[in-house]
């Protein structure tokens, strides 16, 4: 009914309030729980005149109304709510198939493969799949404007190497996953697994990928409740 919007920092219920409702949740605060006739006596008003004001409070969940105990303030409760929501869901639930290349793959035919498949970022792997590095549209840009003949240099040249990919796994929290991308300024990030090769060497595998857009995705389908 309202959406939340970030204020400083954190997600508030996007809800304006009049002063005389400002006042109210101040006194609820303080004295909840405290009957509706209390909270008139104290703003020096009628308990009609206050009825929208309570209504409006207690329809967007700030303040709750227990018969014969009155209202208590509830509006942080409803934000460790939201916050509860989403730090359960997983990266595995909201993931996308990835788009992965050869690391011997020319920067021509990457270009290319990044249009066709319709993405801003290609994982790039080695011999048996192992993530080597990524690749994403600046990179692309940059050697573009130096002139280089593209179809001679391979992806592995231009592309953010191993160790310094930032990943996620399965079971990681799609919000920790979203603080990554927020933090390291990045589109999208590989999902990983590890395994281990022929030599008892431990790697990591891109089963997923995480964008912007699964983000953006999440939070319209959390807008409309199907979360
Ligand atoms: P774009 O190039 O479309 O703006 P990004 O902002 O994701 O996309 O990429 C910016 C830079 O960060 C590029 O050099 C890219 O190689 C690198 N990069 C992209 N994704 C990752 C990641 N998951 N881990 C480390 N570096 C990344």
């Amino acid at each position: 009914m309202y959406p939340i919007t970030p204020v400083g920092g954190r997600w508030c219920l996007n809800i304006r309030l009049n002063e005389r409702q400002k006042k109210i949740i101040e006194i609820v605060k303080e004295r909840g729980p405290i009957t509706g006739s209390n909270i008139a006596q104290e703003l020096n008003l009628t308990r009609a005149a206050l009825r929208p004001d309570l209504s409006i409070l207690t329809r967007s969940g700030i303040l709750e109304a227990r018969p014969r105990v009155g209202y208590y303030y509830t509006g942080d409760k409803r934000q460790s709510l939201i916050a509860e929501t989403i730090k359960n869901i997983r990266v595995k639930d909201v993931k996308s198939i990835p788009i992965v290349i050869d690391e011997k793959t020319s920067v021509y035919d990457a270009v290319v493969t990044m249009f066709t498949e319709d993405v801003g970022t290609l994982f790039v792997v080695g011999d048996e799949g192992v993530l080597e590095g990524v690749v994403s549209r600046k990179d692309f840009l940059k050697i573009a404007l130096g002139g280089s003949d593209l179809h001679s240099i391979p992806v592995n040249v231009i592309m953010t190497r191993m160790p310094n990919v930032i990943t996620t796994t399965n079971e990681e929290t799609v919000y920790m996953a979203a603080k990554k991308i927020i933090d390291r300024e990045i589109d999208s990030l590989p999902v990983v697994r590890t395994f281990i090769d022929s030599k008892g060497n431990e790697h990591l595998e891109v089963i997923g990928r995480i964008t912007k857009t699964n983000l953006a995705r999440l939070f319209v389908e959390l807008g409309e409740g199907k979360n």
